[in-house]
């Protein structure tokens, strides 16, 4: 069934409107990509779906496995089995990875975690990630590199299990090793009942990925929706043919 519904949804930062009707469907089991210019919107959609309240949903909804969570705050999503890696993971001093991620664990599932079991859950994730287990007592993303938040946010993804994440740029910033281990680690997670949402600009990540659906969002709208055939077309072109004039006036 019909994982994600968005309907007519159009999002506004502050005063100014970003999200414009967009309407998007993800099934359970589906894997979707969304490319994008600078600027379109593209971490806007993820945040809103998360339920961010920087970003304000002046009309349409959001119906998650058929329950309407527009008006849903971020933990109660997360525990619905949403989860959004973000673009730019933030360092949470006094708070160690393996803290965190417990803790993000028990919230989600509403279980207490037995101590040893989550640990070795977690070292056997780490070590999958070619993480160095010394980073579990390391406060969450402080003095990381680039590629290692970005693992510990794949790390968190591998832990919570979630029904749908939503990836944002995961693996931008990052050297040929981490996108690949990155690109493992969603190869790992990803199975036929959970889905996808991955925001990217590079393509390596999706090579070991069965793609679904392509979506092209220019100003805040999906301009283009198509098999990952159209990400061809956008490497080789980029998006000049997909902004209209009027879209650019
Ligand atoms: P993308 O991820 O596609 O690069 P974003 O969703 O980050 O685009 O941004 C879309 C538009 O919304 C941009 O014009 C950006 O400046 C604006 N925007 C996004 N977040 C904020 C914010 N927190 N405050 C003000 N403007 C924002
Ligand atoms: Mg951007
Ligand atoms: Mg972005």
């Amino acid at each position: 069934g019909n994982l994600l519904d968005i309907n007519n949804l159009q999002v506004r930062v502050e005063d100014k409107v970003i999200l414009k009707d967009l309407n998007l469907t993800i099934k359970e089991g589906e894997v979707h990509v969304i490319m994008g210019p600078n600027g379109a919107g593209k971490s806007t959609l993820g945040y809103t779906i998360m339920g961010h309240p920087g970003y304000g949903v002046d009309k349409g909804n959001l119906i998650f496995e058929g329950e309407d969570i527009t008006d849903y705050k971020t933990d109660a999503r997360a525990k619905k089995g949403i989860f959004l890696s973000f673009q730019n993971p933030e360092e949470l001093s006094g708070v160690t990875l393996e803290n965190f991620t417990r803790t993000s664990k028990n919230t989600v599932t509403g279980e207490q975690a037995r101590f040893m079991t989550f640990r070795k859950e977690l070292y056997g994730v780490m070590e999958a990630l070619d993480m160095d287990k010394d980073y579990a007592n390391r406060y969450l993303n402080v003095g990381f590199s680039g590629g290692e938040k970005k693992k510990s946010e794949i790390l968190q993804m591998l832990m919570l299990q979630p029904k749908l994440a939503i990836l944002d740029e995961t693996d931008s910033g990052l050297d040929v090793d981490a996108v690949r281990l990155v690109s493992k680690g969603v190869e790992a997670f990803k199975n036929d009942s959970n889905s996808l949402l991955i925001i990217t600009h590079n393509t390596k990540i999706l090579e070991y990925l069965s793609v679904d659906y392509v979506h092209i969002l220019v100003e805040g709208k999906i301009v283009k929706s198509g098999d990952r055939s159209l990400i061809k077309k956008i490497n080789e072109n980029g998006y000049k043919d997909f902004i209209t004039s009027d879209l650019s006036a």
